[in-house]
């Protein structure tokens, strides 16, 4: 029933818009509308995507990504936008109630929302199919890329982790910590431990927290007995990605290691956006295209996550405020590119 939502088409490829309000230290007036379920209109320009979303986003995101992980397809929801316009908000859920389970699900992050439900499928599967001794089994890591280097977030000390590809198990990240998780407290534990050793917490312009890409990634291994007797194993990755802020690094006045990183920080954003454009071209055409993975580390390291029978959604995050003016165009004008 929930499967109205991005996934559930042919397409690999979902474009959402979620607004924020406007916040309290915010002047004037809004300058984006919401004109329809799936369109927005910025003075005088109309664009369209697959939906624009607000508080429903995980009805249109969440659950999809999990039953499409279940069904076997490697899933993942990236949130893009400027710094401030509602990233980490979406993925992780608001900073000061982040994680706590009193706070109500309207308020939560999709993460804690979509392991929920995660949890709760598996159950409901593993019943249905114990006949079959179906058995599900999820592992998690957490990853923060920051100027082209892995951080293992669940591990600080391990920087500058190396990815490597094995032609048995693709590409991985070596040395990289994964925990296997069983309930909800073994996933938020998790998740608050990660979060505490990002760069930094703070959102403010050209923090380090808000140029670096954090990758939580969960591999859902599957095994039950076939008709013939034998053990079928399958497994799917589901990857939640809150991505560096949008805004173009200033490359005027940076110098040495500074301009280094504003240089790597542009250019892997505008290989993520080259990326999906291909990608949703690929999906819509069926036409072959050379597809640039290798450009940068995020997508080397979730190429099998963006190709092929995968299922992505990009959340595109934005601002109402004046102010964003500029930064929230742009932001639109890509996703509106990207579908
Ligand atoms: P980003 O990660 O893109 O830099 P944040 O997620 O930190 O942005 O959001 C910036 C501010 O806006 C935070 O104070 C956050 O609580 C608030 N905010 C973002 N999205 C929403 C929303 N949908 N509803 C209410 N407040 C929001
Ligand atoms: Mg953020």
């Amino acid at each position: 029933p929930e499967n109205g939502g991005c996934g559930s088409t042919d397409t690999g490829v979902k474009v959402i818009v979620r607004m924020r309000p406007l916040s309290s230290n915010e002047e004037g007036e809004t300058i984006v509308q919401k004109t329809s379920s799936d369109s927005l209109s910025m003075l005088g320009h109309q664009f369209t995507f697959d939906h624009v979303a607000d508080i429903d986003i995980f009805q249109i995101v969440g659950a999809p990504l999990v039953e499409n992980c279940l069904a076997g397809f490697n899933s993942s929801i990236f949130a893009y936008g400027q710094t401030g316009s509602g990233k980490t908000y979406t993925i992780w859920g608001p900073a000061n109630t982040l994680l706590e389970e009193t706070s109500s699900s309207k308020e939560q992050g999709l993460t804690p929302r979509v392991f929920a439900r995660l949890f709760s499928r598996i159950n409901e599967e593993q019943n249905i199919h114990a006949d079959k001794q179906l058995m599900y089994q999820c592992r998690c890591s957490f990853l923060e890329i920051y100027n082209e280097q892995i951080t293992d977030l669940l591990n600080p000390s391990q920087r500058n982790l190396h990815l490597r590809e094995d032609s048995k198990t693709g590409v991985y990240v070596e040395n990289l910590t994964e925990e296997t998780i069983c309930c909800m407290k073994d996933v938020t534990q998790l998740l608050k431990k990660g979060l505490s050793n990002r760069r930094t917490g703070s959102t403010s312009l050209n923090s380090e927290s808000s140029r670096s890409h954090s990758v939580f990634t969960c591999v859902v291994e599957s095994s039950c007995k076939s008709v013939d007797g034998l053990r079928c194993f399958k497994t799917s990755r589901m990857n939640l990605v809150d991505l560096a802020g949008s805004e173009r690094q200033k490359l005027t006045g940076a110098a040495g290691e500074r301009l280094k990183e504003a240089g790597n920080i542009n250019r892997s954003l505008s290989q993520l956006g080259n990326l999906i454009n291909i990608l949703a071209e690929v999906s819509q055409t069926g036409k072959q295209r050379h597809i640039p993975y290798r450009d940068s580390k995020l997508t080397f390291l979730l190429q099998e996550s963006l190709g092929g029978n995968a299922k992505l959604a990009m959340i595109c995050a934005i601002s109402p405020a004046q102010s964003c003016k500029n930064e929230t165009f742009s932001t639109l004008r890509f996703a509106q590119r990207a579908k």
